[in-house]
């Protein structure tokens, strides 16, 4: 178990409790007692405004941070159809601060019981291209983020579960204004898509002309809200009943049939797991732990450049980005070979984050010149198995609340690529998460690789919502986004921009990224020339001058008290208080 490395006085008991003989729930640091007679400053930051007023109007209503996650989730459905919702899954660290636990709610996408290593293996025993398995029946696993969400306000709600539903249900009934980055996607979609295979998805976003629908068009969506109406009544309602059966029918639609059944469905379960912290300077950075990848390669990013004084190599800097670059590109050698789902491989994690580990792989930042090549270590003499190279592609949306209570959610949500597998049931798509698994069974010198497919089993998830808290066990900031694999690097960017850099939460979000993710170093337009020369002296390989498309959301707490928020322009967003 990773443990709070805080000082005596600081740390509080780490106290586990078992939950439906899953793991687990940890106590973060304790926080100083709140002051239970005034309300604290909120805050919700979120990809889409309108989102982000639903999540303040539960707010005000006297909601808790996990009753505006509802609000905010069931309305990005709706309005962000293309990066998460009813369909998809989720992960989701909660803090409350009047008890100081912090809970990781796990609400992956599962295989069902028909699934196998080969499961996306053709009838010759091939690969199926990316984009013929996002399209397939095959890549839909049972949808998580409702229940994790039932789960978290089975535990924290304080309004009606039903509330959550309401604005969303509203917006579908009487439309909302479709937004340039929904456009561009609807725009996008029909080369590669095979919509025209979907009439339900085609008559949703192509006018009769077939032309797409424009910018600014007031979009209903009468089934979302039948949707919307039905989970409001019961969350259950998703997982059996007429809309299970809507979603089995959509899923085992040609071409290529998959295999998810009512039952599996019916079987779903979000769990509590315990998060993944680990101390950072005089801060203590909490994640999600595997089946996400997101909270260890995050630490162990931050964990092997501890021993260098980043804030004395700032963002302006080539030896500040080549440790980055360094520590990025060793981290996610370590998350490719070794980060499955913990319930079905053995996951060394705490190896990974041990301090003998990231002190002796820390050594390899060291160097001047750029390393050549970097593979997975032997974390506490564990070899490496077999290598994974899943791609996976930009869907997914990131939103951090903040309470009145100083209750915190950090939550990532996704219907894994855009629009998930193109396939819709009751108004919404459904995931194609299972593409997230190796989409072959062993590598090429024949050893088995712990991501791949089986019956019932997670795919390896890159989310990374993230909470970081100070030595006392305070909350300092939460952070996360979208953005496949790079989320890792896109939120680690964040932490070393406002915890080493000193940059505000929207300094950090507009600094460019920076995705080293093995030999190839992407770096997105706007780093400054000097650097980039720089880098490529050092000997780096760099795919400069790119776009990048993280979506990251940041709430941090002044030390006066007060919030400040932060939203990522390559997106939509806002950061607003009630
Ligand atoms: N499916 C990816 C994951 O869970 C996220 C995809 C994305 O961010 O676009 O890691």
């Amino acid at each position: 178990m990773i443990r709070f490395l805080l000082s005596a006085s600081a740390l509080a008991s780490i106290l586990t409790v078992t939950a439906c003989g899953q793991p687990a729930v940890v106590e973060a640091p304790v926080a100083d007692t709140p002051d239970q007679s005034q309300t604290r400053p909120a805050m919700v930051a979120a990809a889409n405004p309108l989102a982000v007023e639903a999540g303040l109007a539960a707010l005000r209503a006297g909601g808790d941070a996990v009753d505006a996650a509802i609000a905010v989730q069931s309305v990005l459905g709706l309005v962000e159809p293309q990066s998460s919702g009813l369909g998809g899954g989720a992960f989701m660290l909660y803090f409350d601060a009047q008890t100081g636990e912090l809970t990781a709610y796990d609400g992956r996408e599962t295989a069902p019981a028909s699934a196998s290593p080969e499961l996306f293996l053709d009838e010759n025993g091939e690969p199926l291209s990316f984009y013929d398995a996002v399209f397939s029946g095959h890549s839909v696993g049972a949808p998580g983020a409702v229940a994790m969400l039932a789960l978290a306000h089975g535990d924290h709600g304080e309004l009606d579960w039903a509330d959550g539903f309401d604005a969303a249900i509203e917006l579908a009934e009487e439309g909302f204004a479709v937004s340039p980055r929904l456009q561009s996607f609807i725009a996008g979609m029909a080369p590669r898509s095979p919509i025209d295979e979907w009439p339900a998805s085609r008559a949703y976003f192509y006018l009769e002309d077939g032309s797409p629908l424009p910018v600014g068009y007031q979009l209903s969506n009468p089934a979302y809200a039948d949707s919307a109406r039905a989970i409001a009544a019961d969350w259950h309602n998703l997982y059996s009943g007429p809309l299970a059966e809507a979603i089995v029918d959509a899923v085992q639609a040609e071409p290529r049939p998959g295999g998810l059944t009512t039952s599996d469905l019916a079987g779903y379960q979000a769990l509590r797991r315990e998060a993944i912290c680990r101390p950072y300077r005089q801060w203590t950075v909490c994640g999600m732990p595997p089946p996400a990848s997101g909270g260890v390669t995050v630490n162990e990013i931050l964990g092997l450049i501890e021993p260098y004084d980043m804030a004395a190599t700032g963002p302006e800097t080539v030896e500040g980005w080549r440790r980055f670059i360094e520590a990025s590109r060793l981290a996610y050698a370590d998350r490719d070979a070794y980060i499955a789902d913990p319930d079905f491989v053995t996951v060394p994690a705490e190896g990974l984050l041990a301090d003998v580990y990231i002190t002796a792989r820390s050594n390899l930042v060291t160097g001047t010149m750029a390393t050549p090549h970097v593979t997975a270590g032997t974390p506490a003499g564990i070899g490496a198995p077999g290598l994974d190279a899943t791609p996976d592609s930009p869907g997914t949306s990131h939103f951090v609340i903040v309470d009145n209570d100083g209750d915190v959610v950090s939550m990532t949500t996704t219907v894994e690529s855009v629009f998930g597998s193109h396939r819709m049931a009751g108004g919404f798509f459904l995931n194609n998460q299972l593409t997230d698994f190796s989409r072959i069974p062993v590598d090429a010198d024949g050893q088995a690789i712990p991501n791949a497919p089986q019956a019932g089993k997670r795919p390896r998830s890159s989310m990374s919502p993230t909470i970081v808290f100070d030595a006392e066990g305070n909350f300092v900031l939460a952070t996360g986004s979208p953005g496949g694999s790079s989320i890792i690097a896109y939120t680690a960017k964040t932490l070393v921009g406002m915890l080493d850099w000193g940059l505000t939460p929207q300094q950090a979000i507009d600094l460019p990224n920076v995705v080293a993710h093995g030999d190839i170093v992407r770096v997105e337009d706007g780093m400054p020339t000097d650097v980039l020369a720089g880098l490529q002296g050092l000997g780096f390989t760099l795919d400069a001058n790119r776009g990048e498309i993280s979506g990251i959301h940041i709430v941090r707490r002044l030390e006066d008290g007060s919030l400040i928020g932060g939203a990522d322009p390559r997106r939509e967003g806002v950061a607003l208080q009630p």
